[in-house]
């Protein structure tokens, strides 16, 4: 035992060992030689606890300095990474939502490699404002009279009620009490606005009798919420925009409707179910309408907010707008985004959310069997690979009874189980995220993108293979 203690190699001789050598100059020395501690500790103790019949580690400098490597590599790995989504729902908000159109990403990188006129008027060399430069273009694309942006869309209707209606009742239908990712209640958003919620009518119907029964002195305005992530349906009844617009008016209430999602065109020709548009209630005279960035608009998280100009600009000089202010890396992701929805065919085409909606089944069928052709040859052996139907979802609570039609592949492994190969490749570089059902592992190729495939099957390979650096 004391023999074998003492192969142990030194630290000085590990961190001058070359895999360790020649990761100085990416590595901080402090992480080289917290690994090389760690590695020699680790092994010390695996020889203090060896049974007799055990066959003792590679105590050679080479095998130990090669652990360290693999350790050291590891605590300089970013936490936050890029993850092939497998699972087949489009607006995964685990997974971090709407990815990026290209120019998006562009304008991300141009804008915040240096300066930029943020809050900087050109024209006139004075202070500017960063609404300015998303407000003209979200004001053509729904209708309205003006706009403003902050971080969220909870930011968006937090802000709303309290600019418009704190210390007052908003009056919401019973049928419309959202909650969203747990976190985003209705009836918590309005207490943590200082707003009183007023409940009207049943959870499936609501009349606008109960809205005009309701209206009294504290009222301060009257809410809708599209129930985006449920669906209540048999004898159901709701009211309409523009019949709480009129209400509303008859009593000087402005009316807010918070979207979710939002869209700013109808989805109904991609054969889904018809959503509202935001031009829609804009047209129906809703006062303030607020929706998601990052859901199926597609570009990055941020919560938008149009209407008409007179409480849009009491959001505007609210306090609160400052501490939800949009950060300019978004702000410039979101005017490219919805710069592309100037033309509906190019939002189409470059924006990958829409791309993902529009996929017809057969092309995802197709690439389920392209992805099978290039996986059989390699991974015949280990796997066994069926293509099997299934649809997609779109998610980020949105569109909750839509199933997309498709296909996706179903994989059982022959010698580990499901739940390792799932483990495995979640833990692999890059990571892959799939769904586990019935006991095979599915991958949908709606979600994942075609240049993402030489990576996906290498992740497979090397989940399969059980090949070393991977198993911890
Ligand atoms: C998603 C959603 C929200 C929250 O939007 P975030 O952009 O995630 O903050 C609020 N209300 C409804 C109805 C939603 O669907």
């Amino acid at each position: 035992m004391t023999a074998l203690l003492k192969q142990l190699p030194a630290i000085d001789r590990l961190l001058n060992a070359p895999p360790l050598l020649a990761m100085s100059d990416q590595i901080p020395r402090t992480l080289l030689l917290e690994a090389a501690q760690e590695t020699v500790a680790a092994l010390r103790q695996e020889l203090l606890q060896l049974s007799a019949t055990a066959a003792t580690p590679d105590l050679s400098l080479e095998a130990v300095a090669g652990r360290a490597a693999l350790l050291a590599a590891e605590k300089m790995r970013p936490s936050l990474r890029k993850v092939i989504n497998a699972t087949g729902t489009l607006l995964h908000t685990n997974l971090g939502r709407a990815p990026l159109a290209q120019c998006a990403l562009d304008a991300i990188a141009e804008v915040s490699r240096g300066y930029s006129n943020l809050e900087f008027d050109l024209e006139s060399g004075e202070r500017g404002h960063r609404f300015a430069h998303v407000e003209e273009l979200l004001c053509r694309l729904t209708g309205a009279e003006a706009a403003v942006v902050v971080n969220n869309n909870a930011g968006a209707v937090l802000l709303a009620l309290t600019a418009l209606a704190k210390g007052r009742e908003a009056i919401v239908s019973r049928g419309e009490m959202v909650e969203i990712g747990g976190a985003f209640r209705i009836p918590e958003v309005m207490a943590a606005g200082g707003v009183l919620l007023k409940e009207v009518g049943t959870t499936n119907k609501t009349h606008l009798r109960d809205y005009g029964n309701a209206i009294g002195n504290e009222t301060g305005l009257l809410m809708k919420i599209h129930t985006s992530n449920y669906r209540i349906v048999g004898f159901t009844s709701a009211v309409s925009g523009t019949e709480l617009v009129a209400l509303g008016q008859e009593h000087g209430l402005p009316v807010l409707e918070d979207l979710g999602s939002g869209m700013l065109f109808d989805l109904s020709p991609f054969g889904l179910p018809q959503e509202p548009t935001v031009a829609e209630a804009v047209a129906a005279g809703i006062d303030v309408i607020t929706f998601s960035g990052d859901k199926l608009l597609g570009g990055p998280q941020a919560g938008l907010i149009v209407g008409k100009q007179a409480a849009i600009g009491k959001i505007r000089q609210h306090p609160m707008a400052r501490a939800l202010r949009i950060d300019k890396l978004s702000l410039a992701a979101l005017e490219a985004t919805l710069r592309l929805y100037l033309d509906r065919e190019r939002a189409i085409a470059e924006i990958p959310v829409l791309q993902m909606l529009a996929a017809p089944a057969e092309a995802i069928k197709q690439r389920c069997q392209r992805l099978a052709r290039k996986l059989r040859p390699v991974l015949g052996a280990l796997v066994s690979l069926e293509i099997v139907a299934e649809p997609a979802a779109v998610g980020g609570g949105a569109l909750p009874l839509t199933q997309l039609p498709g296909h996706a592949l179903a994989l059982t492994p022959r010698n580990i189980s499901v739940d390792t190969l799932a483990s495995r490749l979640r833990q692999g570089t890059p990571p892959v995220v799939g769904r586990i059902q019935e006991g095979r592992l599915l991958l949908n190729p709606r979600t994942i993108f075609a240049a993402e495939e030489p990576q996906l099957v290498a992740a497979l390979r090397v989940a399969l293979g059980n090949a070393g650096g991977l198993n911890r």
